[in-house]
């Protein structure tokens, strides 16, 4: 390794200069190449959720490297072989939007985005092999999505259909469910997703509701809002399934209910308005009511559909049904609260129980029955509004008077015996919609031909080149479907002329499957190899924001279980540990009467903030980091102001990783001042050793052992703190031992002193690696400190100075404290008498004899 700035005893902390000194020779060197000739109990996958290459870094993505790469470095010291990989979530709208803002290509774009962020992520020092790097929209990757995708099909765990779907109309862009959020808006462009029936392509994620809901529990190391969110995702419920007869028809309804025990306080069926039988059971003279309805009911968002406070509207279709349980007869409506892809597509009316149904029937005079009523309960208030809750059965003919719980399981057997219910599980999930009318993305590998309908284009085929200079509107249909000479192929059954699918895949069919792919990136055989990804994985800790928690994290566990089912893989979950990093926030200006932001150059006086334009009141708070906002920090310029040691430092000592984290310069500052204190430190200890005129005597050893116990803390706790993911009290440590340290190393031995800043500089460069390097050669070594094992640490060192008190009262055992050894008997009454144990058995009375055992106990008598 070359030496040129460690050989010259330099005085100076200059970041810029070390930084990119040994950035480039760690690279040289390959210091971080992965060893492949591993056994799965030694490896550890440290994996950070790989960027889209939007052109430049954000803090949030360095807090995210950050975290990873010390546990990769780490564990590494530790003596694991460490996979620590980084690739491109290449495909996808924004570089279909931006190059057709900027009349270049997506792929052009994409390329020349990710050849910026790779030179600022290498600004940051993290050790990532690059050999294994990925970029999801090269046709190396693509290839495999696509035969992922064949494996699929061939499986019968990927289909198309028509279905009524997401449509968003900024992006022009059907959505999965996933990819809208809680207000019916679209994750990406923030539009109002509208409804449209259209032919998609989906994957069967329902067939594995029940494992996905399942394993959860053994996903013990993820937070546990990531599993609950999950969870309701999924929404198992378990009940029943009711039929029943229409009057003067053939057809029967089935409903499905978790609320089996209210059967008898049914008044009225309501159906989706897409529900089948809806045509065949309308009066004929309604048809154009219903066509109305239907209008009407497109504009809203299913979630607007769901939701409690709006006003439901229906439409009686003029026929009744039978209640099986008591034979009432009972209307059938149509309702726009009732969805057709949930469930059955049908709900039994039962307001007296349930508030959706209180609300409709209000609104439209139906009988409310009430046939729970609460528990011992004689106040009869609950007949004011729905009651929800479980209570005794009434008005149930010969179920009355029973807790309503038991009753669901009689009312079940009664009706399965009668044939008129069943039990039935039912999940809120639905399959993942992954076809896209867009252009940047993988196409999807189908050929339609008219004899034998859709062929998977053979593997050996593979890859379906995504054609080029395709001129890019983003309006109307696909862009490929103008690309008349792809579109023409053969038919790989039958020969004759057919044609190309033009849908490509949703990107995050790429992003589900990319950890497996690390593993042996350069593999041109196979897209993983099931031997290999058995020693790897599951990822041993994944990093990345909790805004995937239902998007990416659910889709790969799904992909993960799939690829299990068709034989491909042998594990069940991909990511073992998972955290989920807070934001980076920083301060803002915002108006709150106009919400209008400002930058910090345009508010005149920080301490008294008026908006410059209408002289209003400016509110000062924390929020995350954006463009449009004004608040963004950019890593570069952190990075060539104080180097990238400080900027990692400061990103994990401001606060523990799952925590927000709000920026400030000063405390920025600070850190730079931590790193110039250790720096000094250490060139001081070494100026030490190295003086000539030092004439050790004895007094010089005296500290020794204080020093031995500062370092020996210092790496006992550091490492409980790595090991539970605590940078920030890590990082608090390493300063408590340099303070600890600085005043005694004047009083301590050469060898000691040589021992403990060897030590210190090894637990430092996890968090600060270029540092930690040059003052490790600067100490004397030659090989990297990034290839050195973390060092265990020595219990006697530590605890040599203190010993446990047992303090006794009345000859019993109270308690015990800390204290010093070899104190004096005086000293150790004092304590004794002092501490909240021996006050406590004491209880304010005044000792009559106290029994000391040096350095071992104090017995007080009362
Ligand atoms: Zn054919």
């Amino acid at each position: 390794m070359n030496n040129t700035t460690s050989e010259i005893i330099e005085q100076r902390y200059d970041p810029r200069e070390i930084e990119a000194f040994w950035q480039r020779e760690w690279a040289n060197e390959e210091l971080y190449r992965t060893n492949t000739e591993v056994n799965k109990d030694n490896t550890f996958y440290a994996l950070s959720m790989f960027p889209y290459p939007s052109g430049s870094l954000h803090m949030g993505h360095v807090r995210n490297y950050v975290i990873t790469d010390v546990l990769a470095r780490y564990k590494r010291m530790q003596g694991f072989n460490v996979l620590h990989p980084m690739g491109w979530d290449a495909f996808g709208l924004p570089a279909e939007n931006a190059a057709i803002e900027r009349e270049t290509s997506p792929s052009t774009w994409t390329d020349k985005n990710i050849a910026q962020m790779k030179a600022q992520l290498d600004r940051l020092g993290l050790s990532i092999d690059w050999s294994k790097e990925v970029t999801t929209c090269k046709e190396d990757y693509y290839k495999w999505t696509q035969y992922i995708f064949n494996q699929l099909h061939k499986n019968n765990l990927a289909y198309q259909k028509k279905a009524t779907v997401n449509w968003d109309p900024i992006d022009k862009t059907v959505l999965a469910n996933e990819q809208v959020d809680a207000e019916g808006k679209s994750w990406r462009s923030g539009a109002k997703v509208e409804k449209k029936e259209l032919n998609q392509w989906f994957l069967r994620i329902t067939s594995f509701a029940e494992d996905l809901n399942q394993d959860l529990v053994k996903l013990k190391d993820w937070p546990e809002r990531v599993r609950v969110m999950q969870k309701n995702w999924i929404g198992k419920s378990i009940g029943a399934e009711i039929t029943f007869d229409v009057k003067n028809h053939e057809k029967k309804i089935t409903a499905f209910t978790t609320r089996i025990d209210t059967l008898y306080g049914v008044s009225y069926l309501v159906l989706a308005s897409n529900h089948p039988l809806v045509n065949q059971l309308i009066d004929k003279n309604d048809i154009n009511k219903l066509n109305e309805f239907r209008t009407n009911q497109e504009k809203l968002s299913d979630l607007e559909r769901n939701s409690d406070s709006r006003k439901k509207i229906g439409m009686y279709l003029g026929v009744n049904a039978i209640n099986p349980v008591n034979n009432n007869e009972i209307p059938i409506w149509i309702g726009d609260y009732v969805i057709m892809e949930y469930g059955t597509g049908a709900v039994m009316g039962v307001p007296a129980h349930d508030s959706r149904d209180y609300q409709f029937a209000k609104s439209y005079g139906l009988p409310i029955n009430y046939v729970i009523k609460p528990n011992n309960d004689e106040d009869d208030s609950y007949l004011n509004n729905a009651y929800v809750d479980k209570g005794i059965m009434i008005n149930s003919d010969k179920f009355n008077g029973i807790k309503s719980e038991i009753a669901k399981n009689k009312i079940l057997e009664f009706g399965s015996k009668e044939y008129w219910a069943k039990p039935k599980i039912t999940y809120r999930l639905r399959d993942w919609l992954i076809s896209r009318q867009r252009y940047w993305g993988c196409p999807i590998p189908i050929i339609n031909c008219k004899k034998c309908g859709q062929v998977r284009v053979p593997d050996r085929d593979l890859p379906v080149t995504l054609p080029i200079d395709i001129k890019l509107t983003g309006k109307g249909q696909s862009p490929l479907k103008t690309k008349t000479e792809w579109i023409k192929t053969c038919c790989p059954k039958c020969g004759i002329e057919a044609k190309r699918e033009t849908d490509t895949m949703d990107t995050f069919m790429c992003s589900s499957w990319y950890f497996l792919r690390y593993v042996n990136p350069e593999n041109a055989e196979n897209p993983f190899l099931k031997s290999e990804i058995e020693k790897w994985l599951p990822v041993k800790q994944y990093v990345g924001g909790i805004e995937h928690a239902i998007l990416h994290l659910l889709y790969s566990r799904f992909l993960t279980k799939a690829l299990k089912s068709c034989g491909l893989i042998n594990i069940d979950e991909p990511f073992n540990k998972l955290l989920t990093q807070g934001m980076v926030q920083a301060t803002t200006f915002k108006n709150p009467n106009t919400n209008k932001y400002y930058s910090k150059d345009q508010i005149k006086n920080i301490e008294d903030p008026k908006d410059p334009i209408t002289g209003e009141n400016i509110d000062i708070i924390f929020e995350k980091m954006s463009k449009s906002k004004y608040n963004g920090v950019d890593p570069s310029l952190v990075i060539d102001k104080y180097g990238a040691d400080t900027a990692r430092m400061f990103i994990l000592f401001k606060a523990p990783p799952e925590k927000d984290l709000e920026w400030d310069d000063s405390d920025v500052e600070g850190q730079y001042r931590f790193i110039q204190r250790l720096w000094k430190f250490i060139i001081n200890c070494l100026e030490i050793i190295n003086s000539n005129s030092r004439q050790l005597i004895e007094e010089d050893k005296c500290k020794d052992e204080e020093a031995l116990r500062i370092i020996n803390k210092a790496i006992k706790e550091i490492t409980e703190d790595l090991n539970n993911l605590q940078f920030n009290t890590a990082i608090s440590e390493l300063m408590k031992a340099v303070n600890g340290l600085s005043s005694i190393v004047n009083l301590c031995s050469n060898e000691t002193l040589k021992n403990v800043i060897s030590l210190l500089v090894k637990i430092t460069s996890p968090f600060s690696p270029h540092i930690a390097e040059e003052l490790w050669k600067k100490i004397g070594n030659t090989k990297s400190i990034h290839l050195q094992s973390w060092p265990d640490f020595d219990l006697a060192a530590i605890e040599q100075d203190t010993f446990k008190l047992i303090i006794q009262v009345n000859g019993k055992v109270r308690g015990s404290i800390d204290a010093s050894k070899n104190l004096s008997n005086e000293k150790l009454q004092e304590i004794a008498l002092k501490n909240d144990v021996s006050k406590k058995w004491m209880n304010g009375k005044e000792p009559k004899r106290i029994i000391i055992v040096p350095n071992k106990l104090v017995n007080i008598v009362i």
